[in-house]
């Protein structure tokens, strides 16, 4: 089954919009089957959403989180109050997360702390540009090396790498078909060479950067994608319904 991620960021405005959104998102989940959705609002509307909608078929997410329980963190979330907000994922590492200091080892810390309370951790991976002596791979095998360094592998089922080109995230094109196979691939290897066989099998890989209705298709034609994370195309019905259509 493929996964559509809907990452609203620091959208909309106010919890009544937010609610509009989730009835319109919701209403396209009821007309359109074996499609996972997972919906990640502003943390200020999950605990809300999530009880008013329980039992709906869309599963909740926050869109980032801190590595420890509790404690004096001003601002900050920890995977347990997620947990207790009626969340069942999490995101971590975002290229936005990422670009105000979120570094490697602190994802790692996250995906941690976060896999130890059960939740499923979507990490987001991915090279600010790419260059012609390919030293974006290797950039991107780090990322995914050491955010799962501290993962047990009783929990690499609760595992998704979103591979996210902070390139393509926001921008008006995607990478073609067979750029973002070719990404799929070197994510899978390098989770296979490090982390074996197991790991291999049950992590999940999905693409994000500039989905939209119009290359949905293509995306999804992709061999070994298990989905996609979308951005801006989350917060437009009419593009998360073409998307969800081509999942299917
Ligand atoms: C994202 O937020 O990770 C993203 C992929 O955004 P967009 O779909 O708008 O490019």
């Amino acid at each position: 089954m493929k996964t559509v991620i809907c990452n609203w960021k620091m959208n909309p405005k106010s919890f009544d919009e937010a609610k509009r959104l989730f009835a319109a998102t919701k209403k396209l989940s009821l007309t359109t089957k074996g499609t996972d959705i997972v919906v990640l609002p502003p943390t200020i509307f999950l605990r809300e959403l999530a009880k008013s909608y329980r039992g709906v078929r869309i599963e909740f997410g926050a869109q980032h989180v801190f590595w420890e329980q509790e404690g004096s963190h001003t601002g900050d979330t920890s995977p347990a109050q997620v947990r207790d907000s009626g969340a069942t994922h999490v995101l971590i590492g975002h290229a936005e997360r990422r670009i105000l200091g979120e570094t490697d080892a602190q994802v790692r810390m996250k995906v941690a702390a976060s896999l130890e309370l059960k939740l499923d951790v979507i990490i987001a991976v991915g090279e600010r540009e790419r260059d012609a002596h390919g030293e974006h791979i290797q950039q991107v095998r780090e990322q995914i090396v050491t955010a799962l360094a501290d993962a047990p592998p009783a929990r690499y089922k609760n595992i998704t790498i979103a591979y996210e080109p902070v390139w393509a995230i926001g921008a008006a094109f995607a990478p073609d078909a067979h750029e973002v196979h070719q990404m799929m691939l070197l994510v899978r290897k390098t989770i296979r060479d490090t982390y074996g066989e197991r790991a291999f099998k049950l992590i999940r890989v999905v693409y994000g950067g500039a989905v939209n209705k119009e290359n949905a298709e293509a995306i999804f034609a992709v061999p070994d994608l298990d989905g996609v994370l979308i951005g801006r195309a989350s917060l437009d019905p009419t593009q998360l319904e073409s998307i969800i259509k081509a999942a299917q």
